[in-house]
């Protein structure tokens, strides 16, 4: 069996492995670049043409989660190509379908339940569920000639379900295993400390209208506020892009609030998102989430702006600007390299001149170096191989007793 990792030796985002085995070739993840729109045309064009040689003659390919650096190339691969995820990460490429394109729609879609092996060609994969700030994300295992190798994909142990790491398989024979904050000594809150942070912030400012900008995906992430808006009697006021989010997941699972299963969650109707979505399906996209109940006015949030909670996105600020209110305050609960992204600069600008910007309350998607070394200790691999990660160095001095194999882009290792 032959193991190269095509992308990832020396960066994070952008993951692709290839497992080649006497029987079959499969593909785990197939991510682009985070800084791709950063990139030259002619580079993009190089970084497709290259992931297009990759995909040639897959039988199969594996998804650990539906974050765009691991499945962002998924309109190269070849119709009808079978993929693998877990139910949850397949609901949440479905999202992407509510503005743009379900990235799945040309191939042949194979849900995995957790712990559950399935056999291709000689090759036996299961995946396990493990906590990541992406829904539904998982660990996979792959068995063929002898040898386990276990790719962690994105993990951390802070999270809601941080303890699934102690169902992962142990003394696999090589465990590909993330290093996104190999080089970052910090420690990480959990998503209750998230949620005490938040109600801290409410209680200092009591009158103000608290405005927070996070991923509309990071479902655990919303439901931290949420709990927080709860426990101190206020609204959570959100956009219809993530009220449809929210609508999905709660249908998944009954216990994720949702603007039609809860009155403390109001939608707000920002004039062009609400176009897009009018235009793209009004039934599916705007009267399903009851807007006659359920919406609120930008006159409602300005008379009584104490009684909200607003999660904002760049794309909603003509609606801001609309809000009357003495004192609103804004909180980034989200990776920071997104503020300054050129496509944010007119939200930028409006919080600068608007609002009170209070320190972050954040906490990583990706496992702390403690965390990280938890994980190895259980798992106990013959060879550690670091991944997803912009330090590769660092894993020798961090895991002195393992035996660590650092590769190299598209290198082909005999395993
Ligand atoms: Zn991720």
């Amino acid at each position: 069996m032959t193991l190269t990792i095509h992308r990832g030796t020396h960066e994070i985002g952008g993951s692709c492995v290839e497992l080649h085995t006497a029987e079959a070739k499969i593909l785990i993840d197939f991510g682009l670049p985070l800084d791709y729109e950063k990139r030259t045309p002619e580079e993009q064009e190089q970084i497709r043409r290259t992931a297009t040689e990759w995909c040639k003659g897959v039988d199969a390919l594996f998804l650990s989660h539906a974050h765009a650096d691991h499945y962002g190339l998924f309109d190269l691969l070849p119709n009808d190509t079978p993929v693998y995820a877990t139910e949850d990460t397949f609901a949440m490429l479905a999202l992407d379908g509510i503005l743009g394109k379900d990235p799945t729609t040309h191939l042949k879609k194979c849900p995995m339940r957790g712990y559950q092996p399935y056999e291709i060609s000689g090759l036996t994969i299961t995946a396990y569920p493990i906590d990541h700030s992406a829904y539904g994300a998982c660990a996979l295992l792959f068995e063929a000639e002898g040898k386990r190798v276990l790719y962690s994909g994105d993990v951390r142990l802070h999270g809601v379900k941080g303890k699934l790491y102690k169902q992962l398989p142990r003394e696999v024979d090589y465990l590909l295993l993330e290093g996104t904050n190999i080089a970052r000594e910090q420690h990480n809150p959990t998503e209750q400390d998230v949620e005490n942070e938040f109600i801290k912030t409410f209680d200092d400012a009591p009158y103000a209208l608290n405005l927070v900008w996070c991923s509309s995906k990071n479902i655990d992430r919303i439901c931290a506020l949420f709990r927080a808006c709860r426990r101190r009697g206020k609204t959570l006021v959100i956009d219809p892009y993530t009220a449809n989010v929210l609508a999905a997941v709660s249908k998944l699972n009954p216990k994720i609030p949702s603007a039609t299963t809860t009155e403390q969650i109001k939608v707000y109707f920002p004039p062009r998102l609400t176009t897009r979505l009018t235009e793209r399906d009004q039934r599916q996209y705007i009267y399903s989430l009851n807007p006659r109940e359920n919406k609120i006015t930008y006159t409602e949030i300005s008379t009584t702006p104490e009684r909200y909670v607003m999660l904002v996105r760049p794309s909603v600020v003509e609606f801001l600007q609309k809000i009357d209110a003495p004192q609103i305050r804004f909180i980034k609960s989200i990776w920071s390299g997104y503020w300054d992204d050129p496509n944010t600069e007119r939200f930028r600008h409006w919080v600068e001149a608007n609002c009170e910007q209070l320190p972050d309350i954040h906490s990583s998607g990706h496992a702390d170096i403690t965390s990280l070394q938890r994980i190895v200790k259980f798992v106990q691999p013959k060879h550690l191989v670091p991944i997803h990660t912009d330090s590769p160095n660092r894993f020798a001095e961090l895991f002195p007793d393992s035996s660590i194999i650092s590769s190299n882009d598209n290198k082909e290792m005999n395993i």
